[in-house]
């Protein structure tokens, strides 16, 4: 049976975004990136080593919280490797290439993923989702001013002209 009476961790646990002075909005920006999760903190910096300005909004106050990813894909590793967040991924992570799930205590499944000696990385990595944001984070805000990420801004879609509430 599980420890149900183990701390949960809060959320002071998590990594959290670097503190920043308010600054003005853009009037404009090449780029506008709607979510910073995974995908929109990769792509700013995707963009940026590409010399291309963008801004992220997320609607939280920080990195995700709560349930969401675990196993990051070899193919996740390469992209993240693209924006140089990879090796911190990789040191933060567990990495594995199986596993077996038992009903008591007969095993019911052993699965093994394709992996070659000397690939770059194991198939799967475990890491907590908020960890990959804030290593892609991070990865954006190595580019300068060309990644401008704010958080706790959300995104509204209108007829016109898109606007960003703060
Ligand atoms: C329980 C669970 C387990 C999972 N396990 C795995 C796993 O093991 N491996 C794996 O690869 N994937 C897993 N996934 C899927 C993985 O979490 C998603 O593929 C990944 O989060 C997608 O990244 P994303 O950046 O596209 O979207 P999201 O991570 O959903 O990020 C979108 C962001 O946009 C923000 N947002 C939404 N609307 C607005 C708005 N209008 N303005 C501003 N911001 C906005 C949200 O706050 C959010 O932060 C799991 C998902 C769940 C829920």
């Amino acid at each position: 049976m599980p420890d149900l009476s183990a701390p949960v961790p809060t959320s002071a646990a998590l990594p959290a975004p670097p503190a920043v002075t308010p600054r003005l909005w853009p009037s404009s920006v090449p780029v506008l990136i709607a979510g910073g999760g995974p995908v929109g903190l990769a792509l700013s910096a995707l963009l940026a080593r590409q010399g291309i300005a963008s801004l992220v909004v997320e609607a939280d106050d920080g990195y995700c919280a709560g349930s969401r990813a675990i196993c990051m894909s070899r193919r996740s590793l390469e992209i993240l490797g693209w924006v140089g967040a990879d090796q911190a991924t990789v040191d933060k992570g567990l990495p594995w290439v199986g596993g077996r799930s038992y009903y008591r205590d007969a095993e019911v499944l052993h699965f093994r993923m394709p992996s070659e000696p000397g690939e770059r990385f194991a198939p799967m990595v475990n890491i907590q989702q908020y960890y990959l944001e804030a290593f892609a984070h991070e990865a954006a805000l190595a580019c300068g001013q060309l990644a401008d990420v704010r958080f706790a801004a959300a995104y509204r879609p209108c007829a016109t002209t898109p606007t960003v509430s703060a």
